[in-house]
């Protein structure tokens, strides 16, 4: 970033609620189904048929807030957002505008240079989904899918607080990680459940008003949203610097190209003419249900960060690793109390080795081949000093790829530490043997290449030798002359 400029970031995310039917019907919100077999006649705008709301999409919605330290409107009121769209059979989507459902969040990130900074939350409300044009295999036709009309969504809507493109993927994730603890959305980027749109200006340091917007669409991985952003931060800039004006308008990110161009400037834009919807009654919450949501509410990343470093001593970076989702955390837990090694090394294979054979297979923690129980038994070698942590890794690969048990695998492979120093002693005594100039550096005073002996004797004893007996005899026999 040049110096001299301010980057003014504010994210509106859309998240897909996890109800199984829709906001306003009871026809099915799963994924995946042949086109319009999950459009009823409310979804698809009929006239006649009435909108009935969704007691779960409320409560989702309200889990959110309370999770954000947001206040719960005691009445929020859903208006029509009308304009026309293929994708749109009714003429208007039933959204909130006035009064939403959640209002004045916040949320904690770790902001750049590494202090944690406060996000406000202006908003959440709740709204339904439209439909999808398809052109996969219609030549010059454009099909519609109204599969997706209907399904409920919570629009999250951040104060202008984020000051990089780092900080709004912070931001992003871990709202990501927040709709899943909470278990009201799945998250799924790719089929779209959640989305996000980045509103993004610059400004001359110093400057206290904000500079004009752009609102980046179409960002749908959290890789495209640091890129998309970062590349408009640039454009912006430059522009500004060559004594242009930002237009306000809405981009579009081409992420084969790396860059966003306009999709419409704001004189294009549509005047939706809201206004409360009259086939739907107010939202009114008791205050003593909000009470009882509150208390079902679960650990929540933050908390769990802290409790993790506290209970465990571990690494700020590898807690909040772990809290990436919920079932990681607790695959570390369990990992954790059922092995006798230190649980920095419990947490370091599953950040490590783990980690990265569900990356390799595309798997979640949950689809892992290696139970938490099991890879304790892995540890628990390492830390008896049965085998090194070298082999220890071919040996989790020998797990991950079926050939049983820890104990199965180092008995069936012959591959237990050799710790009896009789053996050590012959491997080292002969690798001197066979390296004479070597020594002969070694012993005037080129000390580093304790590294080659060491390597040496144990690419000599498979890997298998105790590097630390290993590295004693090498210095004793070393220094006899
Ligand atoms: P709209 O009504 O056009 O959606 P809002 O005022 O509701 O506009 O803001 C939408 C989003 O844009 C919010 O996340 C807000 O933080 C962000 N935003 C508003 N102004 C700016 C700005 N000048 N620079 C960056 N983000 C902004
Ligand atoms: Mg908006």
């Amino acid at each position: 970033m040049k110096a001299g400029w301010e980057v003014v970031i504010g994210l509106e995310i859309h998240c897909q609620l996890a109800t199984r039917s829709k906001i306003f019907s009871g026809a099915s919100t799963a994924y995946g189904a042949e086109p319009n077999v999950q459009a009823c006649l409310v979804d698809l705008g009929y006239p006649g048929v009435l909108p009935v709301l969704n007691e779960e999409a409320v409560r989702m919605a309200c889990l959110f807030g309370l999770a954000v330290d947001a206040t719960i409107a005691p009445r929020s009121v859903f208006a029509r957002k009308n304009y026309f769209y293929p994708d749109l059979p009714k003429g208007y989507q039933i959204s909130q505008y006035e009064l939403p459902i959640v209002a004045n969040g916040e949320m904690r990130i770790r902001g750049e240079g590494g202090s944690e900074k406060r996000i406000g939350i202006i908003r959440a409300h709740l709204e339904e989904d439209a439909g999808k044009s398809v052109h996969e295999g219609l030549g010059q036709y454009t099909g519609v899918d109204l599969n997706r009309a209907g399904t409920p969504l919570l629009e999250i809507v951040s104060a202008p607080d984020l000051r990089s493109a780092a900080e709004a993927v912070a931001y992003l994730r871990r709202i990501h990680s927040i709709v899943r603890y909470l278990g009201i959305s799945d998250g799924n980027m790719q089929e779209g459940s959640f989305r996000c749109d980045a509103n993004v200006s610059v400004r001359p340091a110093g400057q206290t008003t904000l500079g004009t917007r752009t609102e980046l669409k179409n960002l749908n991985s959290f890789r495209y949203i640091e890129k998309a952003i970062n590349f408009e931060v640039e454009r912006q800039i430059e522009l500004i610097g060559d004594g242009g004006k930002v237009v306000q308008e809405t981009r579009l990110y081409d992420a084969a190209r790396d860059e966003t161009r306009p999709m419409r400037s704001k004189e294009e834009a549509n005047d939706y003419r809201y206004f409360p919807d009259p086939d739907l009654l107010p939202v009114e919450i008791d205050p003593a249900w909000v009470e009882t949501l509150r208390k079902s509410l679960p650990e929540l990343p933050d908390a769990k960060k802290e409790r993790l470093q506290k209970e465990y001593g571990l690494r700020p970076e590898d807690a909040e690793i772990l809290i990436g989702s919920r079932a990681l955390a607790d695959y570390f837990e369990a990992l954790a109390a059922a092995t006798a090694t230190t649980p920095q090394t419990a947490a370091n294979w599953v950040i490590g080795e783990l980690s990265a054979a569900l990356n390799r297979d595309g798997l979640d923690i949950e689809q892992g081949r290696i139970s938490a129980d099991e890879l304790a038994g892995l540890l628990d070698r390492i830390h008896d000093q049965s085998i090194s942590g070298k082999i220890a890794k071919e040996v989790f690969e020998a797990m991950w790829a079926g050939e049983g048990s820890a104990d199965r695998i180092i008995q069936a492979r012959g591959l237990t530490q050799i710790t009896d120093s009789s053996a050590i002693d012959a491997i080292v005594r002969a690798v001197i043997k066979a390296h004479p100039a070597q020594v002969a550096e070694y012993r005037s005073g080129k000390d580093k290449l304790i590294g080659f002996f060491v390597g040496q004797v144990m690419k000599q004893s498979g890997g298998k030798a105790n590097p630390e007996q290993v590295n004693a005899a090498l210095r004793k026999q070393l220094a006899q002359t």
